[in-house]
């Protein structure tokens, strides 16, 4: 086996291992490989290797891998931060959208989605550890932002995103995960119809899973150190 199929059966397996251990369905988790920093070539022989979503945080960058991967059926995230004048490219290009955190560039992303294309997914990304510098909605005002946003009309909020800071203690990895998960749920008693908790990376997919994470965001783990 090459290096790139190896790695990608490696963090499957993880993810699959993780599941059963929570009891979950191992289908319901679906992998974002997130190539930021990594050259096309990287992640073409991922895509070979039969990845299909990949994630990607600077919009240049991005733009240059998704121009540059010509393989069929791969789905493009964003989920890096978006300037308020570069949102174009985000609702042209991309499937989803893990961080939004601000209504003037969900309106403005709504405004620009083509109508030939499915509206974007999107999920909101919060900022779960309360870091001051860190992007991310507090939690406090994820209702009426989660409600503007459900109201627009070419994006489909599809659930909430979250990168806590570092935890080196596994144990004490799921608290930030599950304070996300319970936000997803009390929005749903709302009445909202939220399906995606994308949360979990290298070092923490385990405790993301076990608290319900259905998109995990998977670097190094894939690449190799950065
Ligand atoms: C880099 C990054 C990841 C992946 O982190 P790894 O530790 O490389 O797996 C996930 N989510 C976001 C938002 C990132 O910027």
């Amino acid at each position: 086996m090459n290096e790139p199929a190896e790695r990608l059966q490696q963090v499957r397996e993880r993810i699959r291992r993780a599941a059963l251990g929570a009891g979950r369905d191992p289908g319901t988790i679906g992998l974002v490989a997130v190539g930021k920093t990594r050259p096309a070539t990287a992640l073409a022989a991922l895509a070979a290797a039969g990845q299909r979503r990949f994630g990607e945080n600077y919009l240049q960058e991005a733009l240059e891998k998704v121009e540059a991967l010509t393989a069929p059926g791969l789905e493009w995230h964003f989920i890096g931060p978006v300037q308020s004048n570069k949102t174009r490219p985000v609702a042209t290009r991309f499937h989803w959208l893990h961080s939004l955190d601000r209504l003037r560039i969900a309106r403005r992303l709504s405004e620009q989605r083509p109508p030939e294309l499915e509206p974007l997914q999107v999920c909101i990304q919060v900022n779960i550890s309360g870091e001051a510098t860190k992007a991310g909605v507090a939690l406090a005002e994820l209702p009426a932002l989660a409600r503007e946003v459900a109201a627009l009309p070419r994006l489909r909020l599809r659930g909430l995103m979250a990168l806590p800071a570092p935890e080196p203690d596994p144990r004490r990895q799921r608290e930030p995960f599950a304070r996300l998960r319970e936000a997803l749920e009390a929005l749903n008693r709302e009445g909202f119809d939220l399906d995606t908790l994308s949360m979990g990376t290298s070092s923490d997919l385990e405790a993301a899973i076990a608290e319900g994470a259905t998109l995990v965001r998977i670097g190094t783990a894939l690449f190799g150190p950065r």
